[in-house]
């Protein structure tokens, strides 16, 4: 496999009035599991359900029931570690945090506190341009989400849905290894894809399917350096968790808008508070939620009603062996095997079932005018009509058949396009409308030169003109061209032109 190597790029620098600062990020990332059922009950994780509608007795806290761990959130939590290149813990814990809300109506979420089922790991982040940012996971643990209040129904009354409580979550916890707003989107959208190729996560960030808890501190150049070599967090500014958001432009705005507040508190000779902020993305500004001395005591404790979660090597192996090959392999794949550029590859395997669509394409064939054609008329037209790959209306085996009759020259790049559109819009197959519509190109040099010729005659003056002038031979070209319907093969209509003006 090619081996892609990249540079870091350099951290985002924010000029202050007392010289420059640099921003440090560490994300806390909540995953919700992909499964059909929650993480301690059988009740169903449906999006969209009818309020109320899946809720087994034991997400409803009732007296006297106990959870019973989902084995397919377990498998899902290992197959994301691995896919993050992770260390997995054969032996984790469940740990209770208690508090209260009405949303939860246990009084206390499981999570997992002292010993996650998933230890350290990393992940590459690509910037453009080859720079990469590698960004260390700390751990990832399973936890239960918690119920959803709905305080705008009714002007005296808020109500509460649990359908959500008790669905499975990842929480994704990385280094403070993130160094700008930029990186810290990108380094979502990575963990999204790789968790889509894996199918652990569905990532829809809409939905609240994916969201993010988003550390921000600030510091003078070179202490990141020094925190980096000695491990010590005192080398860098003090941080403030911007909670739950959702939304990747948000959370750039967020990141920026927190960063610049820091500085100028910093540059007035006053102190970050550690605490908890919201952004208001309307007033453009992070607000206190809560302060680190408010933060609740969560009194966290082993559940008791959960024994210790141990899993064996070989069901750890036996995942690891049906993992699908991940974007970064893949991507390095599609350059060595079809030559294509870095940037090509990435378009071609943001999404699995691109990249899937691709290689049929591409299988035997040219790979970079099968990338061409696939990202620049498939893609286009998709994202026109507002389809995704899915549901195109011509399928990888069709769009490979024009691919092939424009490398054997059967057709031109410009006819290519016409059957491209009669395929797309008419469900036919593209072998039978080059045959049905006349439109294969002529290569047949008689019958070229024969269009030449014809012209050469009628045109006495133009052929006085482009002697004297050879650009002037371009207008023999079209005008054969127009004449074969563009089917004339353009290389040999330029050859012949040239050799009957006596170019
Ligand atoms: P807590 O358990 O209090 O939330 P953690 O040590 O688990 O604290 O850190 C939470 C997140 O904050 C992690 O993603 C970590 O990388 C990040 N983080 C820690 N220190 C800083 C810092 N100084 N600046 C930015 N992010 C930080
Ligand atoms: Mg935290």
């Amino acid at each position: 496999m090619l081996d892609l190597t990249y540079d870091s790029p350099a951290p985002k620098v924010i000029a202050g009035a007392t010289g420059d600062w640099e921003l440090v990020i560490g994300l806390e990332v909540h995953a919700q599991v992909a499964t059909n059922a929650k993480l301690f009950s059988g009740a169903s994780t449906l999006f969209g359900a009818e309020p109320n509608s899946n809720v087994a007795f034991v997400d409803a806290g009732m007296p006297g029931m106990l959870p019973v761990i989902n084995e397919e959130c377990v498998a899902q939590a290992v197959r994301t570690g691995l896919g993050l290149k992770a260390k997995i813990n054969l032996v984790s814990a469940f740990d209770r945090k208690n508090y209260f809300y009405p949303d939860l109506p246990q009084g206390y979420q499981i999570s997992q506190l002292y010993h996650p089922i998933v230890g350290e790991g990393e992940v590459l982040v690509e910037m453009g341009n080859g720079l990469a940012r590698l960004v260390r996971i700390e751990r990832i643990h399973l936890e239960q989400d918690a119920g959803k209040s709905i305080h705008d129904m009714d002007p005296t009354m808020s109500f509460v849905d649990l359908n959500r409580t008790g669905v499975a979550l990842m929480e994704i916890v990385s280094r403070p290894d993130i160094r700008g707003p930029e990186e810290a989107s990108a380094y979502i959208l990575k963990l999204r894809q790789i968790m889509r190729y894996l199918g652990t996560c569905d990532g829809d960030m809409q939905n609240g399917n994916l969201r993010a808890d988003v550390n921000v501190s600030v510091c003078r150049p070179g202490d990141y350096e020094r925190f980096m070599e000695t491990g010590d967090f005192s080398h860098l500014g003090t941080r403030c968790e911007i909670k739950n958001m959702n939304s990747t432009r948000f959370i750039q705005q967020a990141i920026e808008i927190e960063a610049r507040r820091q500085i100028a508190i910093l540059e007035d000779g006053g102190e970050i508070v550690q605490e908890t902020r919201g952004f208001d993305p309307e007033k453009g500004e992070t607000r206190s939620q809560r302060s680190k001395e408010e933060a609740h005591d969560y009194r966290y404790f082993p559940d008791p009603d959960l024994l210790p979660l141990e899993i064996e090597q070989a069901w750890v192996d036996d995942i690891n062996a049906a993992l699908p090959e991940l974007p970064d392999a893949k991507k390095a794949r599609f350059i060595a095997n079809f030559g294509l550029s870095d940037y090509d590859a990435s378009v071609l395997t943001a999404e699995g079932e691109n990249a899937a669509f691709f290689e049929k394409v591409a299988e035997g064939r040219d790979g970079k005018l099968a990338a061409n054609w696939v990202i620049n008329e498939l893609f286009g037209r998709l994202k026109k009509d507002d389809k995704d790959i899915a549901s195109s209306p011509i399928s990888a085996e069709r769009l490979g058949q024009i691919v092939g009759l424009i490398k054997s020259d059967t057709i031109s790049g410009k006819i290519a396009k016409d059957v491209f559109d009669i395929a797309y819009t008419q469900n036919r197959d593209p072998d039978e409308i080059v045959e049905t519509e006349g439109m294969k190109q002529v290569t047949d040099t008689g019958a070229i030169e024969a269009a030449v010729d014809e012209i050469i005659t009628a045109n006495p003056a133009q052929v006085e003109k482009a002697k004297a002038n050879p650009k002037l031979a371009g207008w023999f070209v079209g005008q054969v061209m127009k004449a074969t319907g563009g089917k004339a093969n353009p290389a040999a209509v330029n050859q012949i032109v040239s050799a009957k003006l006596g170019l």
